[in-house]
Formats: C-alpha cells, structure tokens, sequence
C-alpha cells in the first residue's frame, strides 16, 4: 500500500475513504479535516476561548493538541473523579493530563470531585443509590455539571469533547433502538449554548477511533491504555462490537449510519416532534443550570441526599 500523495509506504490505509497515507502525510491529513468539520458545522473561531475535556485518554489529547496545531485559543479541563478500579486509573489519567499540558506549556485546569463535594464519584454513587450499583449515572450527571460550571464560571464559550465516530456512531444506535427522540434531536457535532450553557462542540465525530489512534501514536502522545475499569460490559462497548462486525464486512458503514443521520435531521426528515426539546425547562434555584423540574436540578438533588446520609 502506497501513499495516496507522495508514493511512499503507507502507514495508515482507510478503507472508507479509499486513502491510505505515509506518517507524514497522515499528520497533516488529520488537522486538515478537523479543521473542515469546525469550519462545516460551525463550531468556533479563532476568536473564541475554548476549553478541552481532557480525561487523559487518546481522544481527547488528540484533539487538545489538534486545536492547538491548528492555532485554537485551548485550555484543557481535568475532572478528578477518584476511581482506582485497582489501576490507579484516575491517579495516572490526570499525571498523562497534566504531563501533555506541561511538555507544551498549556493549561489545564484540574477539578477534584472529592474535594469539591467531599466523595468521589464510586462513593456518591453508592450513597446516593442511583444507577443500579454502576457508577456511571452518577458520572454522567457529575461530568456534565461540573464541565457546564467551569465553563461557565471561567468565560469559556465552548466546551470540546474528544467523542469520536465510534463513539457517536455507537450513542446513536442506542438512541435509534429505542427511538429516544429528545436525545436525538440533541445528538450532533454542535449543540448551541442555550440557557447559559456553554455551546457543546465535537471536532473529532467523523474520525473513526483507530484513526485517532493512529493519530496518537503518530505525534508520540502518552495516554492512558486502559479504559475506566466500571467501563468493562458496558452497552456502549456492545453496540461498538456489533458497528465494527458491520463494518468489516461493508466498510464505510459505521460513517455513512452517522452522516446520513446528520443530513435526515438537518433536512427535518426525523418524523419527531420539533418542539419536545426545550419544553419547560427552569434554572436550578441551587446551582442555576437548566432542569426539568421546579425543583433542584439532578445534580443539586444527589448532592443534597449525600450531605444528608453524610450528616448522620
Ligand atoms: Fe465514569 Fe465512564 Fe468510568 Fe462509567 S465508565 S465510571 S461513566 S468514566
Ligand atoms: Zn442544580
């Protein structure tokens, strides 16, 4: 296999596109596309602070150090959620975080879970009962306050995630069996600010996860192999399997599931009512980000019956 631009020995070939490119080409293929998919769905300027969730994983350190090739004004985010799962995992998660954002004199803003709320995340996830003895409602929930927080509360306008194709891909079969529309219509590489929520942005959803990969290894980041260990049997990681069996026998078609679901939504073709999404939502009188009810928000509620089982 050959480079599609200058005939040297390829060393990533993507079936999907039909290209396959030298690690030199490849390097630069990457920005170039991203840089078409900000631009495509309008994502942000140069003009515009942005801040990176980075957990220390492949996916968002190649997307920290895209935006920052491509000149993006930056900052990285780290969420401490205190998960040991026998690995150390958070422990070594933020050192490769911090690590990336030391080598090229970036910033990372580092929140603690347990420091901020008392608990980490396994242990407010116990406490509060929620989630059927998986931590990860509780995560969710947490992850997405407190990135809407920060970003907030330190003028950030967007907020970029790392989610690649496959994870997209594998969000939007989950959505599509069950036909959750409000998650839907919510689904997408922006979602604009609303209710002051910072705009939410995924630069890297039409990568596939091994090009990212690819892209990782290539530039030389060190990130954390091993997955959150509460990840393990997952139905994400089972939706992904089935995408991937799919995709090895008709390559190309975990992308155009995505890409022809984008065009379908854009072109109002979704056979959902349009209105769903932003009925009746209130500030939180706590905490002031958007909720469905009159009274504290998810998070503020778990927060309080943590205090309170605490408190005993
Ligand atoms: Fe949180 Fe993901 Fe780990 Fe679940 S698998 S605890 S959501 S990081
Ligand atoms: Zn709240």
């Amino acid at each position: 296999m050959k480079c599609k631009k200058c005939g040297e020995k390829a060393s990533v070939n993507m079936r999907q596109h039909k290209l396959a490119l030298c690690k030199e080409h490849y390097l630069e293929w990457v920005p170039e596309q991203t840089e078409r998919f900000i631009k495509k769905y309008e994502m942000f300027t140069r003009d515009e602070k942005i801040l990176v969730a980075v957990s220390g994983g492949k996916d968002s350190l190649a997307l920290w150090d895209i935006l920052h090739r491509l000149g993006y004004q930056a900052d990285g985010l780290y969420l401490g959620l205190g998960i040991d799962g026998g690995i150390g995992y958070s422990h070594e998660s933020q050192r490769l975080a911090q690590k990336f954002a030391d080598e090229r004199g970036l910033k990372l803003h580092v929140v603690d879970i347990e420091k901020e709320y008392g608990q980490p995340i396994p242990v407010l996830s116990e406490i509060s009962h929620r989630g059927h003895g998986k931590p990860c409602a509780v995560c969710g929930l947490v992850k997405r306050h407190e990135m809407n927080r920060i970003a907030r509360d330190l003028g950030y306008a967007v907020l970029a995630t790392g989610h690649n194709l496959d994870d997209e891909a594998a969000v939007l079969f989950g959505n599509t069996l069950n036909w959750s529309s409000e998650y839907l219509l919510r689904q997408g590489p922006v979602l604009p600010s609303s209710d002051g929520l910072a705009r939410k942005v995924k630069p890297l959803c039409r990568f596939y996860e091994r090009e990212m990969t690819a892209y990782a290894l290539a530039r030389g980041i060190e990130y954390i192999y091993e997955e959150c260990p509460y990840a393990d049997g997952s139905q994400s990681i089972y939706y992904k399997e089935l995408l991937n069996q799919l995709e090895t026998t008709r390559p190309g078609a975990k992308l155009t599931f995505y890409l022809r679901f984008l065009e379908a939504r854009k072109r109002g073709d979704l056979f959902i009512e349009q209105n769903i999404e932003h009925a009746h939502l209130h500030a939180c009188p706590k905490c002031g980000q958007p909720t469905s009810t009159d009274d504290y928000c998810s998070f503020c509620r778990m927060i309080e019956k943590v205090n309170a089982v605490s408190a005993k």
